[in-house]
């Protein structure tokens, strides 16, 4: 047993608050810990340490130390030379900062719910009310959540004796701890149903249909989730209910695909208009008008074109993204013998040059290849 003063060996005043003793303890413990510390004095310097930790927190040990000095506490001295029931740092503070602290737990709070809803990139565009309908424990009218029969009263759990908790004195390598644990039985309230509810069965929760209405914003993607406090499963006689979170999905719209917040439309053009230039009503979502646009002779296959705005709105904000149209030049695999006459006729005169395409025609450079 050290005969050093125990103040010294936590490197605090003979006045320091409990405060005090449980910081200067951790950061030395932290610094003398024979997993962390591989100096040869470390384990004995950690055992002091340790020893003189579990007399100064403790008031009454410290008091008896404080009037008789080392000989006032030589029964508590413990075996200090185990390690191996902490396993590394985390568990050694555990023991001595959460072990003697209350652990009562509520198990009585209800879990949450999800549930999936489908709405259409327009509902999203314009942001929509919808009224969903799913299943959840709700509290029993007939006994207001309390499980237990109407007109007669909850009686004393006799696994507790009434406190809701459950004692349990624990040795461990450094004294004694007192455990505290929510009581099983009555789940802490103490209390227990000894005539049941007829109505849930004494659970004080039934199941039950759920109509909410929800307001769901513009903008929203699939995949977000939107959560309503409280709207989950009830607690158990008063615990507080889960939430409830809605998964959100939106199906692949016919015409339009949905890139972060643009919209693209793909525009099937054919040879003709791709040479003469073309107008065409490109749709735009959620509204009835189109929007006329003009394209020049010359059109490129997978050129782009940008309607500024007419995308999607952006989630919590007044801006829009952009309506992105791509060109599709399409090449009939099939044409009748007309037309097969007429082509060839321009195939006289239309020729394509067979030097270097410059680079804004040039597919490796449209796909991003390159060969360096
Ligand atoms: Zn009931
Ligand atoms: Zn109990």
């Amino acid at each position: 047993m050290t005969q050093k003063d125990l103040y010294a060996v936590l490197e605090i005043e003979k006045n320091s608050s409990a405060e005090d003793v449980k910081k200067s303890f951790r950061r030395l413990a932290m610094q003398y810990h024979p997993d962390k510390n591989k100096e040869d004095n470390a384990e004995e310097k950690f055992k002091e340490i340790s020893f003189a930790y579990n007399i100064l927190s403790d008031p009454e040990k410290r008091n008896r130390y404080d009037s008789f000095g080392i000989d006032g506490v030589s029964g508590d001295q413990a075996n200090y030379s185990d390690f191996s029931n902490f396993g590394g740092l985390g568990d050694i503070f555990d023991a001595f900062f959460q072990g003697a602290t209350n652990q009562k737990q509520s198990n009585l709070q209800g879990t949450d719910i999800s549930i999936e809803l489908k709405i259409s990139l327009e509902e999203s565009h314009n942001g929509v009310k919808k009224q969903v309908l799913y299943e959840r424990n709700t509290s029993c009218k007939t006994c207001k959540n309390s499980g237990q029969k109407e007109g007669t009263d909850l009686g004393k759990c006799n696994e507790c004796g009434g406190s809701g908790e459950i004692r349990r004195v624990e040795r461990q390598l450094f004294g004694q701890f007192v455990n505290v644990m929510s009581c099983n039985m009555c789940t802490g309230q103490g209390k227990v149903v000894t005539d049941p509810c007829d109505e849930c069965s004494g659970f004080g929760i039934k199941l039950d249909q759920t109509e909410k209405s929800i307001d769901i914003p513009k903008g929203i993607r699939t995949g977000q989730k939107i959560r309503v406090n409280s709207f989950g499963n009830s607690g158990i006689r008063g615990g507080t209910a889960g939430d409830l979170y809605i998964h959100l999905n939106i199906p692949e719209h016919e015409t339009f695909k949905r890139v972060e917040d643009n919209l693209i439309y793909e525009l099937p053009v054919s040879i003709p208009n791709a040479l003469l230039g073309f107008e065409e009503d490109i749709p735009l979502i959620n509204q009835e008008k189109n929007h006329m646009m003009k394209f020049k002779p010359g059109v490129q296959h997978t050129e782009v074109f940008r309607i500024k705005n007419k995308g999607m709105p952006k989630l919590n904000s007044s801006s829009y993204g952009d309506l992105i149209v791509i060109a599709n030049i399409i090449i009939p695999k099939k044409i009748s013998k007309e037309e097969k006459k007429l082509i060839d006729t321009l195939r006289q005169t239309l020729k394509v040059e067979s030097k270097k395409i410059p680079e804004e025609l040039s597919v490796l450079h449209k796909l991003g290849i390159n060969f360096d």
